[in-house]
């Protein structure tokens, strides 16, 4: 499959290339040239099929032939070597559980699946490729192990100091190996800068190969769609009319469940819920779509201004407002709404969601309103106690560690302090 970039100044390019340069180079992002949905036959037999079967069918036409399929199964059971469960609160809402890989955030799907794909790019180790990424809390963690051990790619992590949780942090600077941490005197701004900066610097980019790890790459953005099939596959036999709420920040997660639906998956309708930072909210009631710095919020992995690829949830409804706005509902919630869902579906469903997944409930709640006879899927994207802090402040319990969490908490931090792009520099060139 080639790739064209959104914004058309420059030549479309292979999935390896893009993979490998993460934007292209008129810095837009890329998009697949053509969707050929899958056999309806496919869906009808998804009872039959493994995760990675799925995955394998679904992904492959995005992937070859610069993967080979041989190659392409092997990554999709490494990928995915953990559970992906539905769990039913009531007759019309069920929540699909995406927090059981090795950091406990849905991130670590895309992070694992991009991290091999881009080792078997770099196999021969001809070219080492530097991915860079600054991180508000989450995508760091993933990336730092979804890439550990990685040949022939080293990672650079930024976040920014005293403003990630301590378990956050731990998961970005334990790991060693080729995952380095530089720890920011700033803000997540401040680290995204200078992230943006050193791509644009000519003097970095010609000594040495950078990409990015958050959902622009289409290596990280793609793999996502799986999600939305394997609910759809313990779901179906039960409902007929499936719908989806998906916490967004950066609307890549959201955007894979569209493509999902343009493979042939049968989902009616789309939910983006979002917090305060409620753009897209808005966009939906106004037409008009103005960014705005971030507020931060209790759900802060969606405490985003100015989502990068909801360009191309426009491009899939080929830029009709009309078309979008039938496909897609949004609603935006406040803390104080976020807190009560928590304690509202612990009261209810005996069930510990974390603030993001609330606000997907609350999205499913907004939506059967006026949709009472659809089932409600939302995802919970992060594990409750990846934000302990609020979640026994709301629910007033004490939650247990898991396995995953607890490992990395006795392990001793290892990051570099810097203040500066030249700082920043300075590491990437020695
Ligand atoms: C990244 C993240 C989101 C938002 O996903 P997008 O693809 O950026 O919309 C939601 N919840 C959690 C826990 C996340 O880490």
């Amino acid at each position: 499959m080639n790739y064209y970039s959104l914004n058309k100044k420059a030549p479309n390019t292979t999935f390896k290339n893009a993979v490998i340069k993460g934007l292209a180079p008129d810095k837009g992002l890329y998009f697949p040239e053509s969707i050929r949905p899958l056999d309806k036959a496919f869906f009808d037999n998804i009872d039959n099929l493994s995760h990675s079967e799925i995955a394998f069918e679904a992904i492959k036409q995005f992937v070859s032939p610069e993967i080979p399929e041989t190659v392409l199964k092997t990554i999709v059971e490494d990928t995915l070597s953990f559970e992906f469960p539905v769990v039913k609160l009531n007759e019309n809402i069920s929540t699909l559980e995406l927090f059981h890989g090795p950091t406990m955030a849905f991130k670590d799907v895309g992070a694992r699946f991009m991290a091999r794909c881009l080792g078997y790019f770099n196999k021969d180790n001809a070219n080492e490729v530097t991915v860079l990424v600054a991180t508000s809390g989450d995508t760091g963690g993933a990336v730092a192990n979804g890439f550990l051990g990685v040949k022939g790619v080293n990672v650079v992590i930024l976040y920014p100091s005293g403003k990630v949780s301590d378990i956050q942090e731990k998961q970005l600077t334990t790991l060693g190996q080729n995952i380095t941490a530089l720890e920011v005197n700033g803000t997540f701004d401040d680290c995204q800068a200078m992230v943006k900066t050193a791509f644009l610097d000519q003097e970095l980019t010609s000594n040495m190969q950078l990409t990015s790890a958050n959902s622009i790459n289409v290596a990280r953005w793609l793999p996502q769609l799986f999600y939305f099939m394997f609910a759809y596959k313990q779901l179906h036999n039960q409902y007929d009319d499936i719908v989806f709420s998906v916490p967004s920040g950066n609307f890549g997660n959201i955007c894979a469940g569209i493509m999902a639906q343009q493979l042939g998956l049968p989902i009616t309708h789309f939910i983006a819920s979002n917090n305060e930072n409620n753009v897209v909210t808005r966009y939906l009631q106004s037409q008009l779509y103005e960014p705005k710095p971030s507020i931060q919020t209790i759900s802060n992995a969606m405490d985003v201004g100015a989502p990068s690829n909801f360009i191309r949830i426009q491009e899939i409804y080929k830029n009709k407002f009309e078309t979008l706005k039938s496909n897609i509902s949004s609603y935006s919630f406040s803390d104080e709404d976020t807190k009560s869902a928590i304690l509202e579906i612990y009261n209810n469903y005996n069930y510990v969601a974390d603030p993001h997944g609330a606000v997907g409930y609350l999205g499913c709640k907004a939506h059967l309103k006026e949709n009472p006879k659809v089932h409600c899927v939302f995802l919970e994207t992060a594990h409750p106690t990846k934000f302990l802090d609020v979640v026994e402040d709301v629910i007033k319990e004490e939650q247990s560690l898991p396995e995953q969490i607890q490992s990395v908490m006795g392990r001793d931090k290892v990051a570099t302090l810097i203040s500066t792009y030249e700082d920043l520099k300075g590491f990437l060139l020695k």
